[in-house]
């Protein structure tokens, strides 16, 4: 077997490993448990073999970003149980060809594509758990909905039957100074204490969605529950030429 390194010389196994023992330490110190935060393997760009390496050394979650790279690589991946969740933004003629696929949709970003889910969930008889998406930075080019609009949102949301809001995700500010991240992580737990306030009859509204390769131990100590990691396990990502337009 030519196994491929992580960073730092680690196979993807190890890597998966010291991921998730940093976070969990980071989870502790933000007083919670280890177990309260989960770390989702980014799969973008990595060939199935080497996504299966992280599932065997114990990764129960996958992160999705792009519909036609899930559907290729779907029947490659050995799940042994782990869920798929969808990550990246996903147009609404899309939502049809991943539903039975994924366990959770967490870029939800507008009420339009919502509302597509529950039409692809209602003919499949299954409720869909989503996240909303929030542009906690307040970025021209980024997706989501602002803080004013996370409670109409969620509002809108609750009135889908085959759709169940569980938490908030968010892609923040990785280019910024830690503290400046630091403040985008704690303005998400706020509000997902709002959402769930608010939704007092249900009590699973409880995911954040935040942190990356150069920030999850921070965003695990701010109340992750679940870091997206793609990098720092796999290592720099190597695009195909055409698929650079449309990152
Ligand atoms: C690519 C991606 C990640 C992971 O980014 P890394 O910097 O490689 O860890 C996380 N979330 C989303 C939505 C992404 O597109």
């Amino acid at each position: 077997m030519s196994e491929k390194l992580s960073p730092e010389h680690m196979s993807v196994g190890e890597a998966f490993l010291r991921i998730r023992s940093e976070a969990e330490q980071a989870a502790v110190l933000g007083g919670r448990e280890p177990g309260s935060v989960t770390v989702m393997a980014v799969t973008k760009t990595v060939a199935p073999e080497r996504v299966n390496e992280a599932v065997a050394a114990g990764c129960v979650l996958l992160g999705e970003n792009r519909v036609q790279e899930l559907l290729d690589k779907y029947e490659s991946y050995d799940l042994r149980g782990a869920e798929i969740h969808f990550i990246g933004h996903l147009q609404t003629n899309k939502v049809k060809y991943i539903c039975d696929k994924v366990t959770m949709i967490e870029s939800v970003d507008s009420l339009k594509l919502a509302a597509e889910i529950e039409r692809q969930c209602a003919k499949l008889q299954k409720t869909m758990d989503v996240l909303l998406e929030i542009n906690i930075a307040e970025e021209e080019s980024k997706s989501g909905f602002s803080e004013e609009e996370v409670i109409p949102a969620a509002e809108g949301i609750a009135e889908y039957p085959h759709l169940r809001l569980r938490g908030l995700m968010t892609i923040g500010r990785p280019d910024a100074a830690e503290e400046e991240r630091t403040a985008y992580f704690t303005k998400m737990r706020k509000l997902l204490v709002d959402i769930a306030v608010k939704n007092s009859h249900n009590i699973s509204i409880n995911i954040l969605s935040m942190g990356m390769s150069g920030d999850y131990a921070i965003a695990a100590r701010e109340g992750a529950t679940i870091v997206r990691v793609g990098r720092a396990l796999f290592g720099e990502r190597e695009y195909k030429k055409s698929e650079i337009q449309d990152l």
